[in-house]
């Protein structure tokens, strides 16, 4: 686990004021060099505040649910998102890998039938070469985002498991 998802578990938590102080200066070092974390614990300061204004001893019931379903809701959103996030980096890492691992093979395939028919080297097959390149690379990215929706539908079944 990283230094910043460890942050981001206590950031509601330092909105709230519920850190010991050791936690709290880590969480306060964090969010000084990531954007993302700081305005993660802007976005719970209104909260923790709505949540410290309310009378004591006892908490009227609505509101603490309310703001308990807004933080879940809130959470469950935020991991939706950094996973789909992971996923699209996944996808265009994988789609690249592949079109530039297999181009020379398919490049060497194609060129000898391509020799075959036309001896000669000529502009136009010049051209051929960036057209089937590009067909190449549409084709390599087809195969990521297949392979991507696959991976997709069964991690999500996992996780419906878990
Ligand atoms: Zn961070």
């Amino acid at each position: 686990m990283s230094e910043h998802d460890k942050i981001r578990e206590l950031l509601a938590l330092a909105a709230a004021g519920a850190l010991t102080a050791a936690e709290e200066k880590q969480v306060a070092e964090h969010v000084r060099s990531c954007v993302s974390c700081s305005n993660e614990l802007d976005a719970w300061r209104p909260i923790a505040s709505e949540l410290r204004r309310l009378p004591t001893p006892q908490p009227s019931s609505w509101l603490v649910q309310a703001t308990l379903a807004r933080a879940e809701a809130k959470l469950t959103e935020q991991a939706e998102h950094d996973w789909n996030r992971r996923v699209m980096i996944a996808v265009v890492a994988f789609a690249w890998l592949l079109t530039i691992a297999s181009w020379p093979v398919f490049h060497s395939v194609s060129g000898r039938f391509g020799s075959l028919l036309e001896p000669q080297f000529s502009p136009t097959q010049f051209g051929q070469t960036w057209i089937s390149f590009a067909a190449f690379t549409a084709l390599g990215w087809l195969a990521g985002g297949v392979a991507a929706v696959m991976l997709a539908i069964r991690q999500r079944g996992e996780r419906r498991l878990a």
